[in-house]
């Protein structure tokens, strides 16, 4: 286990936290502040301790540069009345320079300041030392809480633990708990569920699953690459082509190493892309090829729910349609539904999922939805994220 604020001696000191401020902006204004606000717990609890806190993050795509509509002064102001005290910023091209410096060495405990956004200077990315070692010349402790940038290996989520004991927040403890418990040690039945758009994206995450769960359900888009391997017509439905060998690969070893792999029975079919199409249920040896699945069907959604009923630990990763029109969010919907009413652990992993469950009112009876996409995706396929190896183990 990595060790968190709570395992160290931390109070009084003067701290680091990376933070995943990365929040939706319109014309100058946070349109969704829900990752600030999941900031907190971690940011709260270091200023009870009476540690001086510098917090940091990146927000959008400024690719190097200080472009100024990627300014974190928003964040700043959200901040300073979420938490009822000023948020010190100070806006550098360089995010390091002297005027920060004198303002890091003069903060006091409970006192806060944020800097400006990483990613204007072009180090950050590349995982550059000299920007890592300025970004640890401010504090004593760095604290890693951005979960949404753990898969990547940069000067504010990794370089910088070369230089500084480094722990995880709250929001970061809570990933690797979850993900990293339904990975590693997961309470039997462990079900895994896969849908989304296409096979290709997945084949890393599908394929490390299979070495650890004991059923495996196969919806969404990615379904017809798997009825294609099997012979069936698929219409016009989205298709992973170069994907076919890998989904017979896949039913292969299944059969081989006794995972069971369940694949839908029928789908809602349309000849359009739309939501204005007219649709119908068609069995899954019987699509017309003039038309494409969107949704799994009703004797889909019957099966899936008998293996998901015994379920312990449940991890889904893709929607089972394309729950972003009404008529076929209805299969997506169904399984959140499942598993809401799930005696078990249940980690929702992946952006859209995320999204769909949100969308269907039952996010807060998940266990756990993750807040990286990218991130949990890594985690599921097993890989070994940088933002979190570099922290110090318990
Ligand atoms: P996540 O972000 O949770 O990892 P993905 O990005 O892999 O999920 O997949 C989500 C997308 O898959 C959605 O936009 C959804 O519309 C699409 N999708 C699901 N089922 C189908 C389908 N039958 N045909 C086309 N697209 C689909
Ligand atoms: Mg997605």
């Amino acid at each position: 286990m990595k060790k968190n604020i709570r395992d160290i001696d931390i109070a009084g000191k003067k701290v680091i936290v990376r933070c995943d401020f990365n929040v939706p902006m319109k014309d100058g204004a946070i349109t969704d502040d829900i990752r600030i606000r999941a900031a907190l717990p971690t940011i709260e609890y270091l200023l009870e301790e009476g540690c001086a806190l510098i917090l940091m993050s990146h927000m959008g795509r400024p690719k190097g540069e200080p472009k100024m509509e990627y300014t974190l002064k928003p964040v700043a102001d959200r901040l300073t009345e979420l938490l009822a005290r000023k948020v010190r910023f100070i806006s550098s091209p360089t995010v390091v320079d002297d005027e920060v410096r004198k303002a890091a060495e003069d903060l006091k405990g409970g006192e806060v300041m944020l800097l400006e956004n990483v990613r204007f200077v072009k180090g950050e990315t590349d995982n550059d030392a000299g920007f890592a070692k300025a970004l640890a010349s401010l504090a004593e402790v760095f604290v890693n809480d951005a979960f949404g940038t753990a898969h990547r290996a940069h000067s504010s989520t990794a370089g910088i633990a070369d230089y500084l004991p480094a722990v995880s927040g709250f929001l970061i403890e809570k990933e690797i708990r979850f993900l990293g418990d339904a990975m590693e040690s997961p309470e039997r039945p462990f079900v895994a569920i896969m849908g989304g758009a296409k096979v290709g994206d997945k084949i890393p995450v599908i394929e490390n699953l299979m070495n650890k769960v004991d059923s495996l359900i196969i919806g969404g888009g990615m379904a017809y690459t798997f009825y294609k391997a099997m012979g069936y017509e698929t219409g016009t439905s989205i298709l992973d082509r170069d994907s076919v060998e890998i989904a017979a690969g896949i039913m292969k070893k299944a059969e081989e190493t006794g995972v069971n792999l369940v694949l839908p029975l029928d789908c809602v079919c349309t000849e359009e892309f739309s939501n204005d199409s007219p649709y119908e249920v068609y069995d899954r040896d019987k699509i017309p090829a003039d038309k494409m699945g969107m949704d799994i069907g009703p004797k889909t959604a019957e099966l899936f729910e008998s293996v998901l009923r015994d379920a312990k630990t449940v991890v889904w990763n893709g929607p089972m349609g394309v729950f972003e029109m009404e008529n076929f969010a209805k299969g997506t919907y169904t399984i959140a539904k499942i598993l809401a009413e799930l005696d078990a652990v249940t980690v929702i992993g992946g952006g859209d999922s995320a999204a769909a469950v949100e969308q269907a009112g039952f996010a807060d009876r998940m266990t756990h939805i993750s807040t990286g996409g990218g991130a949990s995706l890594e985690y599921l396929e097993g890989k070994v994220l940088p933002g979190i190896a570099c922290l110090e183990e318990k």
